[in-house]
């Protein structure tokens, strides 16, 4: 699975792009693809973007060239539109009140329908992504201004979204109402900044402030941050992937510590399913904080008996005299004087096809690993997400087609166990109402229409 997009925002720095960048770094592992920054000096705005990562995709002379004192940027990895420069962010468009640009987070599930209607109504539109259908919207609005535009546009819209709008005058974050992914406030000196993650506050010394809420838009200009909540109060559903999996464990999403949740799954999974084993291992690095929270409930020592190649580029020469399985084998590769003899507990933070777990747990059958015991710190995923995360197809899903113990057979484990959806939500330091577990449970806060589910599908 991959990981989606990033945001960040600031207004009122002399170095608003240079920050921008910066926090971009920070929010790199929330999509590898494309990114790019959009500044604004309060009279045009300016626009870099490229394929590629924030480290090569910027340097000191594109970044001078960013002029202004507001900016947003986006890291991406397509989950609709295809893979490509065209489809990078933020987007711009010019029309009557002058230019304005999006950066989104997020799915919207009637893109569609809102595709059709605004290409009846003589829209053109020129990339696959739904987040340039907002700007359509928008710019289609008959309103005064773009606040009452985007309190007339957002209504028209389904699923899941946190966005960034920057216009000449103002910056804009929002969250839809079920507040699916994250987006907090934060403070640098008198600068307002907006992102992702708080790793991204981290890094430039910002100060959270507050998360923007489900179903809030926040407006910031040089009169300060105005706060407009146009819907009506709905369920949350806030994605609680992030936790198990995609977000940086040094960040606070959804106003919880990620890394502080990531080891009480692992403290719940081993009250819910011990075992009686020489040392715990977690499959570096996604779940390592799982595997610490195991270890210390149960009262196994903790090791490593596999380590990772952190100088893997994004594509290296596979030797075509080597099988298949050497992608997984330059990444992490097993301490057979760690590994020869021992009964060893590995948590994985999830299971999507089961294709690499097989891979690595034959490889620690190969190290002399005697006994090898798999938890899992989430239930089984039965079902896609339609939320902005790149999903496999149902069919894909290994436990969407086979029992545990059929899995536990193809991976070549002494036993298998998964957290159950209980022990995942009370892991949780927020009450379980506010959490989408869909992937989980197919209980989708909101319908997915069919055509949606059919367009997902052919991706
Ligand atoms: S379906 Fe799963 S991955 Fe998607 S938003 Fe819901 S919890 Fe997150």
């Amino acid at each position: 699975m991959k990981e989606y997009c990033g945001l960040f925002g600031i207004y009122g720095h002399n170095e608003a792009s240079m920050l921008t960048y910066l926090g971009l770094y920070a929010l790199q592992h929330r999509g590898e693809e494309s990114c790019g920054i959009t500044s604004s000096n309060g009279k045009r705005i300016y626009q870099h973007k490229a394929m590629g990562l924030v480290s090569d995709v910027f340097d000191e002379s594109s970044l001078k060239k960013l002029k202004g004192f507001f900016a947003i940027g986006h890291v991406r990895y397509s989950t609709t539109g295809t893979s490509s420069l065209k489809n990078a962010q933020p987007f711009v468009i010019n029309y009557k009140r002058g230019a304005i640009a999006i950066a989104h987070n997020g799915n919207i599930t009637n893109s569609l329908e809102l595709k059709d209607k605004l290409e009846a109504d003589g829209s053109i539109i020129q990339t696959s992504m739904d987040s340039e259908l907002v700007l359509h919207l928008l710019v289609k609005s008959k309103a005064k201004s773009i606040r009452e535009s985007l309190i007339e546009a957002l209504p028209q819209v389904r699923g899941a979204y946190s966005l960034l709008i920057l216009t000449n005058d103002m910056l804009v974050g929002i969250r839809d109402p079920y507040g699916f992914r994250p987006l907090c406030i934060g403070k640098l000196e008198k600068s307002y900044v907006l992102a992702s993650e708080t790793c991204a506050l981290d890094l430039i010394n910002a100060k959270y402030v507050r998360d923007v809420e489900p179903g809030e838009i926040v407006v910031i200009n040089k009169n300060g941050l105005e706060s407009i909540k146009p819907f009506s109060s709905s369920q949350k559903a806030f994605c609680i992937f992030e936790f198990i999996y995609f977000a940086r464990p040094d960040s606070n999403i959804f106003t919880k510590n990620v890394y502080l949740t990531r080891k009480r799954l692992g403290q719940t999974l081993a009250k819910e399913y011990p075992v009686d084993a020489d040392f715990i291992m977690p499959i570096p690095d996604s779940g390592t904080y799982a595997a610490i929270g195991f270890s210390e409930e149960s009262k196994t020592p903790i090791e490593m008996g596999l380590i990772r190649n952190h100088y893997i580029g994004r594509t290296f020469i596979q030797p075509s005299q080597y099988k298949r399985d050497f992608k997984v084998k330059i990444k992490l590769n097993p301490i057979k004087d760690v590994l020869k003899n021992k009964k060893i507990v590995i948590v994985e933070d999830s299971i999507v096809r089961g294709t690499t777990s097989r891979l690595r747990v034959n490889a620690l059958r190969e190290a002399g690993a005697k006994e090898i015991h798999m938890r899992v710190s989430c239930p089984p995923l039965i079902s896609p997400c339609y939320y902005g995360i790149d999903f496999p197809t149902k069919k894909e899903l290994i436990a969407s087609r086979y029992s545990i113990k059929e899995i536990a057979k193809f991976i070549g484990v002494d036993s298998l166990k998964y957290l159950s959806l209980e022990g995942m939500l009370n892991s949780m330091m927020l009450p379980k109402e506010v959490f989408c577990t869909a992937c989980f449970t197919k209980n989708y806060p909101e319908k997915i229409n069919k055509r949606f589910v059919k367009k997902a599908l052919e991706k």
